[in-house]
């Protein structure tokens, strides 16, 4: 049952190309220098756009002082961040389909240059991006 309500979603990425600056898991910080848990994933990006990766809605746009400007969209017990935009195209509440653009990529927030943190979570807590657009591929390919 599980796969087969899997093979009916779409998993695209959230940038047209990906290019990993940054890990998830622990690291030196670049700006604060202490060791610090990284709770997604940084992408080469500058003011590219920024796409959803499943069907999912809207549960925030936002900015504070570290993401920056942010969107959150969920699905069931998903949830994924896209952060240091420069300009977000949908308002909370908003039904986005996968592959629609959320986005422009910037540098807004703590941030040493342009570049997207992607973070996805699974039941509320964090899990690394790559596992998860891996575990989809694999799941989408073998229904
Ligand atoms: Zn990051």
């Amino acid at each position: 049952m599980k796969q087969w309500i899997w093979s009916f979603l779409m998993v695209v990425l959230p940038l047209r190309h990906l290019y990993l600056t940054s890990s998830f898991g622990y690291r030196v910080h670049p700006l604060t220098g202490k060791n610090t848990m990284h709770c997604g994933i940084d992408l080469r990006a500058d003011l590219d756009t920024v796409y959803a990766v499943i069907n999912s809605r809207v549960a925030e746009v936002g900015h504070e002082s570290v993401l920056g400007i942010f969107i959150r969209i969920t699905n069931g017990p998903f949830c994924f961040t896209y952060g240091h935009l420069a300009m977000p195209f949908v308002c909370k509440g908003d039904t986005v389909a996968a592959a629609m653009p959320l986005g422009i990529s910037g540098a807004t927030g703590r941030v040493t240059g342009p570049h997207l943190h992607f973070a996805v979570q699974f039941q509320h807590r964090y899990i690394d991006p790559l596992a998860f657009l891996l575990a989809a591929v694999k799941i989408i390919s073998n229904p």
